[in-house]
């Protein structure tokens, strides 16, 4: 019935091609762009959305880019960072495994005389000129609500998923989560745990441990990103108890989007990454350019005792009524989602 809604709804309009790029206008910059992008397994965004869009932004600013991904390995960061800066960028856009090694190499970049913005992740103690990311409390705060509204005010014994422990924007996810659903009286925390490098194999084996220890009583579950709701959605489908169970994601991936459709996700939060593309490169051509760039608020890193200047987006979370957002932004094709549905 859910998928049946949520299949109307996406009907309304066919797939729309892509809005406008993102002129800038004013002649291609001197200088040359490197991103290093975090693991292949912990999201598919990084390869699938990121990526692409983060190439069609550099592309549409006349920048020269490189753009590589570190699978999951700090060792390999480094030495992607040591090889860009030796073949001459000269802004180096970085989402850290974790602060230590990020922190590393955005000081050796600063060394050599490179700018460094930080993409999606703050590298606690770093010295990134710049931050983009979308408000990840924010973010949090829509996972909290989008379970709240799945279990509506009953008693509800809830349980956390949270996102790797070595990344500052699990830590903000986990704040917004809880700044919602702490204040419903109604509900219990009974278990949270972090999911190391936010991998959906670590999440099974936590989920079902906690599955177990709770004897199957569990209302609700808080799961940080996609790929860790569908491991728990896989140990709820194992216990008959998948659609049964409201279960969070975030990333509106299209495995995401389908199991909302197949009503065994309650939401995700969907983050047009375009935005984030485009701003980076914005950023990253302000750098260049050595012209001060446009930021919208300042984020604060504890370790560094600094407030980074940061471009800021808005998250969105997605269930089975509004789907359509995503599909419209030309994230997932109408056809991959309604295969099966
Ligand atoms: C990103 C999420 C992503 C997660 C795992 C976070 O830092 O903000 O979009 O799902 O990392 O890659």
């Amino acid at each position: 019935l859910t998928a049946v809604s949520a299949a109307a709804a996406l009907t309304l309009t066919a797939c729309g091609g892509d809005s406008g790029d993102d002129e800038g206008g004013s002649g291609a910059a001197q200088g040359k762009v490197g991103v290093i992008l975090p693991d292949t397994t912990s999201s598919v965004r990084w390869e699938n959305f990121d990526r692409p869009y983060l190439e069609q932004a550099f592309k549409a600013a006349g920048v020269q880019y490189d753009i590589q991904n570190a699978e999951g390995d700090p060792q390999r960061f480094q030495t992607i960072a040591d090889q860009m800066i030796t073949n001459g960028v000269t802004v180096l856009a970085v989402s850290g495994l974790d602060s230590n090694s990020a922190a590393a190499v955005q000081r050796k970049a600063q060394q050599q005389g490179v700018k460094t913005i930080d993409y999606d992740r703050l590298t606690l103690g770093g010295v990134a000129d710049y931050y983009v990311s979308f408000d990840n409390v924010k973010v949090g705060e829509e996972l909290g609500k989008g379970l709240q509204k799945c279990l509506g005010d009953k008693n509800a014994d809830i349980v956390y998923l949270n996102g790797a422990p070595t990344d500052n924007n699990a830590t903000l996810f986990a704040q917004g989560a809880h700044n919602i659903l702490d204040k419903v009286s109604t509900y219990k925390k009974v278990a949270e745990q972090a999911v190391p490098d936010w991998e959906p194999q670590q999440a099974a084996t936590i989920f079902e441990q906690m599955w177990t220890q709770q004897n199957g009583k569990i209302d609700g579950v808080l799961a940080a990103n996609d790929g860790v709701g569908n491991a728990a959605i896989s140990i709820l489908k194992k216990n008959r108890a998948a659609g049964k169970v409201p279960v969070t994601g975030q990333d509106g991936t299209l495995e995401g989007l389908q199991n909302i459709l197949d009503g065994n996700q309650c939401m995700t939060v969907y983050k047009p990454v375009k935005q984030e593309a485009d701003a980076a490169a914005k950023l990253a051509v302000a750098l260049i350019k050595g012209e001060k760039a446009e930021t919208n608020g300042t984020v604060n890193d504890p370790q560094g005792k600094r407030q980074v200047p940061s471009v800021l987006l808005i998250p969105i979370g997605v269930d089975k009524n509004n789907v359509k957002r995503v599909v419209d932004d030309g994230f997932v094709k109408k056809e991959d989602l309604c295969k099966g549905a």
